[in-house]
């Protein structure tokens, strides 16, 4: 595999230079969390040691400093998805983000007998917020079905599309499965019929390059955390027209143009939506994090873990007792299984023995592993910084925990 600085990518990650349990440290978690580059980390460092201060409302040079790293992250957030930076709002992460949206349109778009279409494998998360506002509105909550390999039945998907839609909501790789959507497909459907569309691209911001002109995407939300940055930051892409027509989602600082107690008139887009002090610091860290997988290359990354995925395919479906959950035609990075009728924690307990680190459980996908039938799975989840030797290890350790097993 073609990956030349694979161990100068590692020496950038200090938590990976460790021992669990007595084994060097296999981290395949990443799906859940990635770690962080000392490009990052120095980021943050050096905002607190060097000019923390709150953002938009001093003169004071700290307060400058700080605004301009706070605007430059978002400048950078912006190139990186293909933005302009009046379109991009920082969130907390993708679960605030799409309740952002969710909170929007079920103030000002959604009505009675209206519909949400989201899928079968989408996270609570691109779940619980649409059900909220449809219980709220009474409109009803669609699903679009999958096959048994884990893919979108797009057949179905068209023949959902009606003028009662308000939204389709959907995630561009599931974090359970591994696929990757056909979501342009999807997003020239629903625009066909006028409906707008909102990719949850968490588990995609890290593996495959977002463009979102070319998407023609109306929404897209993502979570810092699972692409080298920080947790507590993460960001929604609106179109700009959307987000002028959508309402304020939380009233307070920095929001607003002017406060009487008789009506306030808000800041313009993006500050309409980031009322109070925000995350500063982690903003300025995802803006790092970004530069970082940039300077990486987006699709040297792709191409470096298509491989890798590819390899723990062929290596783990060596091992008879293993089935995988989710065999997509198109898929990255996250490799879902179960050993026999063992429970997945008993696994994933016998992995962290040896080091290696894996989730086990429904991966806040409840209706898919219903959809399965199963009460979760072993998921190993790939980062830039994983290698063959540890694909090689997690392989060696799923074995020893079948014998232990019996
Ligand atoms: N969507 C997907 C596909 C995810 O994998 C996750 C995180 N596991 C989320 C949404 C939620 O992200 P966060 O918890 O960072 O808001």
């Amino acid at each position: 595999i073609i990956w030349p600085d694979v161990e100068l990518i590692r020496n950038e990650f200090p938590i990976l230079q460790q021992t669990v349990n007595g084994n060097p440290l296999v981290y395949l978690d990443n799906g859940a969390t990635t770690q962080k580059p000392v490009q990052v980390i120095r980021s943050m460092q050096e905002y607190y040691t060097g000019y923390n201060s709150n953002v938009h409302r001093g003169v004071h040079t700290l307060s400058q400093k700080a605004t301009s790293a706070y605007e430059a992250a978002r400048h950078q957030v912006a190139s990186f998805i293909g933005a302009d930076h009046t379109e991009v709002i920082f969130t907390k992460g993708t679960t605030d983000a799409i309740n952002l949206v969710a909170a929007g349109f079920r103030k000002e778009f959604l009505n009675e007998g209206d519909e949400v279409i989201i899928s079968t494998m989408e996270h609570h998360s691109n779940i619980v917020p649409w059900q909220l506002a449809c219980e709220e509105k009474k409109a009803h909550l669609k699903v679009i079905p999958i096959t048994d390999k884990g893919e979108l039945e797009m057949d179905v998907f068209e023949s959902m599309l009606n003028p009662r839609v308000k939204i389709v909501a959907v995630t561009w790789i599931s974090n359970s499965l591994g696929t990757i959507n056909p979501v342009k497909d999807i997003i020239r459907l629903a625009h066909a019929q006028g409906i707008p569309v909102l990719l949850d691209a968490a588990q995609a911001a890290p593996h495959i390059q977002i463009r979102v002109r070319d998407l023609d995407v109306d929404f897209l939300a993502l979570s810092g955390h699972k692409i080298y940055g920080p947790t507590g930051i993460g960001i929604l892409y609106g179109k700009e027209s959307w987000l002028h027509k959508l309402p304020p989602y939380q009233g307070g600082g920095d929001m607003i143009k002017h406060v009487t107690f008789a009506k306030t008139t808000y800041a313009d887009v993006p500050l309409k939506f980031e009322a109070g002090t925000p995350a500063i610091c982690e903003a300025i860290g995802l803006g790092a994090a970004m530069a970082y997988v940039t300077q990486l290359g987006i699709h040297k990354v792709q191409a470096y873990e298509h491989q890798l995925t590819k390899y723990a395919i062929e290596q783990l479906s060596t091992i008879p007792q293993l089935r995988f959950i989710g065999e997509a035609k198109h898929r990255a990075a996250a490799i879902s299984f179960l050993i026999g009728d063992h429970h997945p924690s008993d696994v994933g307990v016998l992995l962290d023995q040896q080091g290696i680190a894996v989730r086990t459980g429904h991966h806040c996908t409840q209706p898919l592993m219903e959809r399965f039938n199963i009460p979760g799975t072993v998921r190993a989840s790939l980062a830039v910084y994983n290698t063959t030797e540890e694909i090689d290890r997690l392989v060696q350790g799923v074995r020893k925990a079948v014998t232990l097993l019996g």
